[in-house]
């Protein structure tokens, strides 16, 4: 038995299988490679479903998140503490926000905005209008709230009854979304670049559309950007491609660098909804998460940073559009979707790996969210494995 299978077998064994695993154990990681316990060497471009925004253990993150071990690892939300203070100030002024709340991961920064969504309405117009109109194929989290909002058929199965009040509408139908915006919505949730939905932009139109209709009857846009956020599409937030700032913006997976974390950013006008006692999280802000989030902030607002993000991703495209076997490439930035003419996804994420590349899947898609930090040789090492079993 190798060494991977007594982990897995002792894995298994006690883990719930909630989960179709790939049959590897990783060990350890450093820049975008990492080995498994049998010492084989793989090329990252999966980030750990885009966490690891700065690739595995990056020297200046582990030091800031090792130094707050040391120093103060939890304090409960009844105190302050100046790393939160200071992670919020700058988490606020990159991304254009008001105030933040602090969560652990993407579906709960989704609660929270759900929560801040139906209050702000309920605040001013009372009971009644509390319909939050998410689109199909959209992804939100595993919670009853946020399994609720997620626009996908086989995500309502098994664990009825759901939460009442979501309402999807189809991507890029303004017609459907005129007819569903009623007087019962109090906001619209989007996901500007649809992840786990097969990595599908949103038209620019339908995007404007959203924001001027919801301009016009004072109901909120909530940006989910939990995948798309924090520089992972070549800007701070998916949303500046689009010149737009929603009310509400969530964000997790990559914001701590693989430190569990998630946010609700709130403008102005949302800022004031969760008074005490409205909402909460034990873990939320831990100075932990805190440490690792302000690390990857002060790297991702570096000089050049987010544009060299851009050019990756050209590099990537390019490479992968003289490809006989690819029919097309979606998405922003480093989140990336491959149409593959006669492939399967699955098989091609497992004959990678084998190769010593990780890849992900969304639909019926290979997906790579390579961490930020990619260089172009590790790019050429990746793709020249990706082309082979491409071409097989
Ligand atoms: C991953 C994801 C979530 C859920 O995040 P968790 O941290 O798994 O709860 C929500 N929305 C989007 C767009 C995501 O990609």
């Amino acid at each position: 038995m190798n060494c991977n299978e007594k982990t897995i077998e002792k894995f298994d064994k006690n883990v719930v299988h909630s989960y179709g695993r790939y049959p590897l154990a990783l060990q350890k990681g450093s820049g975008r490679r990492c080995v498994d316990e049998n010492g084989k060497e793989y090329i990252d471009f999966g980030s750990g479903i885009g966490t690891n925004s700065l690739g595995f253990c990056d020297e200046k993150w582990a030091d800031a998140v090792c130094a707050q071990v040391r120093t103060l690892q939890h304090s409960s939300n009844y105190y302050y503490t100046e790393i939160q203070a200071e992670f919020a100030e700058k988490l606020c002024s990159t991304a254009g926000y008001s105030s933040v709340f602090f969560g652990n991961s993407g579906a709960e920064a989704n609660e929270c905005a759900i929560k801040v969504a139906r209050k702000y309405s309920f605040d001013k117009y009372g009971k009644g209008r509390h319909t939050i109109i998410t689109l199909v194929n959209s992804f939100h989290g595993r919670t009853m709230a946020t399994l609720s909002a997620t626009g996908q058929d086989v995500f309502h199965n098994y664990f009825f009854p759901f939460l009442e009040g979501f309402v999807n509408v189809a991507a890029n139908d303004i017609n459907d979304l005129r007819a569903k915006l009623d007087d019962t919505v109090c906001a619209v949730m989007i996901e500007y670049v649809q992840g786990e939905g097969g990595v599908n932009t949103l038209d620019k139109g339908f995007v404007d559309e959203i924001y001027a209709l919801c301009a016009e009857k004072d109901v909120l846009v909530i940006a989910d950007e939990v995948q798309t956020g924090v520089g992972r599409t070549g800007e701070f937030l998916a949303g500046d491609h689009f010149g737009k700032k929603a009310d509400i913006t969530t964000l997790a997976k990559g914001i701590a660098g693989g430190v569990p974390m998630g946010a609700c950013l709130m403008n102005e006008k949302c800022s004031g909804v969760l008074t005490a006692g409205t909402h909460g999280s034990t873990f939320g802000g831990n100075p932990i998460a805190c440490a690792g989030g302000l690390a990857v902030l002060e790297r991702i607002t570096e000089e050049g940073f987010l544009s060299e993000i851009g050019k990756k991703a050209e590099y990537i495209k390019n490479k992968l559009e003289g490809c006989d076997e690819v029919v097309s490439v979606s998405g922003l930035g480093l989140m990336i979707g491959i149409t593959l003419r006669t492939k399967n996804a699955a098989d091609v994420v497992r004959k990678a790996l084998d190769k010593g590349l990780l890849l992900l899947t969304a639909k019926e898609k290979v997906r790579l969210l390579p961490p930020l930090t990619v260089s172009y040789e590790e790019l050429d090492c990746g793709l020249n494995i990706l082309m082979e079993v491409l071409k097989e």
